[in-house]
């Protein structure tokens, strides 16, 4: 089953509202089986709205309209989609005869302009909306199943399951079964790549690689119209295949946060943590102690931003600032040495580079991280070119501070340390 969502509202296009509605919507469609093909934003103008209804139509088993159902000049989603649909719109005294006791409910006389929202497509059966006075509508054509239903969220939600369960989920019939890798220290373009010719075989399971900052998400879902265990089985085989070629950057395969398996980790090996930030500020910590528990762990940190407190706080020597620079392997190492003395940690996590836009140079750009783990006997360095705005370089930092220390809690777990 195809289905197209479309979103109606001139707001969202010429005004700083989004979209929300559509992915409530595939969400819920996605967990039955049915992906969504197209959403599209659209005007409050009749022609526009007309014309994409009557496409949508012709191409998908499953239209949803959000939004334009008010009482309005502007709300011309009945009208649009019963000209689409070369379909007359119907009186329903009944509505109005509802929408007048809503008001006087509330103390109110029903304004005559909402006598608009009595107008139903001939044909469409009358969706009922407890949390505001459009009601939705339901349609099967000949081609199409179409749903209208009002624009706020909290009213477009109760009339979509409404709809949903009664409608939907029957004819979906589709068993599903998904699965999450979460990755890092991989670039999507190098997941692609590694993984390309493998998921591209498959039509069914569907995969999907999103990138966020350092940290990749691999889903994957497969169908059956047969059983549960096929949809699973499917999932399960494309899931193995990559995981063989992959399973080194998997550091979780549930909604689980970088910053939470590195905490579970810490606690299972029973290790303190304790961190040195410069262009950070302090997101490493923040996003360590955001972890309920994780006090278990984490001793503390330094947000050493001056180079007088990498010097006077963590100890690091000023000939290395001098000779390399704030923004080296060598002050990182220092800050990470540091702060793990400092604080009495067995694990010290260091983080120095150019979040910009100002500070570059030419041999040290705007981007240009350095992260640091130091723990007795062992040290590891990595120096990474980050692309984005201030913001992004700072985050990207983190998760790679992040994936740093999940990666050598990992190994040292591999060498029974
Ligand atoms: P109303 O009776 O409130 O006029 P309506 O069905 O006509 O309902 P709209 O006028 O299109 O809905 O939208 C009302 C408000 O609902 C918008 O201002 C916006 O805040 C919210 N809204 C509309 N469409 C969406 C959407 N797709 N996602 C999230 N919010 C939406
Ligand atoms: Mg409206």
């Amino acid at each position: 089953m195809r289905a197209i969502f479309i979103a109606v509202g001139s707001e969202m296009l010429d005004l700083d509202r989004v979209d929300t509605n559509s992915t409530y919507v595939a969400r819920r469609l996605r967990e039955k089986g049915v992906l969504m093909d197209m959403k599209v934003v659209v005007s409050d103008h009749m022609d526009n709205l007309s014309w994409i209804v009557k496409k949508a139509c012709q191409r998908a088993q499953l239209v949803i309209i959000s939004g334009g159902l008010g009482p309005t000049e502007d709300d011309i989603t009945r009208e649009a989609a019963a000209a689409a649909l070369k379909k007359k719109l119907v009186f329903h005294e009944q509505i109005v005869a509802d929408l007048q006791s809503l008001f006087r409910d509330r103390g109110l006389a029903m304004p005559e302009i909402n006598t608009r929202q009595a107008f139903v497509i001939e044909g469409a059966e009358i969706i009922a909306n407890p949390a505001g006075t459009a009601p939705g509508q339901y349609l099967e054509t000949e081609n199409c199943k179409l749903l209208l239903l009002p624009g706020p969220p909290n009213e477009m939600i109760p009339v979509f399951e409404d709809i949903f369960s009664r409608h939907i989920v029957p004819a979906a019939n589709y068993f599903i079964y998904s699965r999450t890798f979460r990755l890092t220290g991989i670039g999507e373009s190098d997941v692609d790549s590694r993984i390309a010719d493998i998921y591209r075989k498959y039509r069914n399971p569907v995969t999907t690689i999103l990138a966020s900052l350092g940290v990749i998400e691999l889903h994957f879902l497969g169908r059956s119209k047969n059983s549960d265990e096929e949809a699973r089985r499917l999932t399960d085989e494309l899931a193995g295949k990559v995981r063989a070629r992959l399973g080194d950057f998997i550091f979780a395969e549930k909604e689980q946060s970088l910053a939470e398996v590195v905490v579970d980790d810490l606690k299972r090996r029973k290790l303190t943590l304790a961190v040195a930030e410069s262009c950070s500020g302090g997101g490493l910590g923040s996003q360590i102690t955001g972890v309920a528990g994780s006090s278990e762990v984490f001793l503390g940190g330094v947000i050493a931003y001056a180079n007088s407190m990498k010097t006077g706080i963590l100890g690091v020597a000023e000939e290395v600032l001098k000779k390399h620079g704030a923004v080296s392997k060598q002050a990182a190492q220092a800050m990470a040495a540091g702060v793990r003395r400092l604080c009495g940690s067995d694990i010290g996590v260091a983080i120095t580079g150019i979040a910009g836009p100002g500070g570059a140079t030419a041999e040290k750009p705007k981007g240009l991280v350095h992260v640091h783990l130091s723990v007795e006997n062992f040290e590891q360095g990595v120096r990474q070119l980050f692309s984005g705005d201030r913001d992004m370089v700072r985050t990207r930092a983190v998760n790679r501070a992040l994936g740093l220390i999940w990666q050598y809690l990992k190994e040292a777990r591999g060498k029974g340390q």
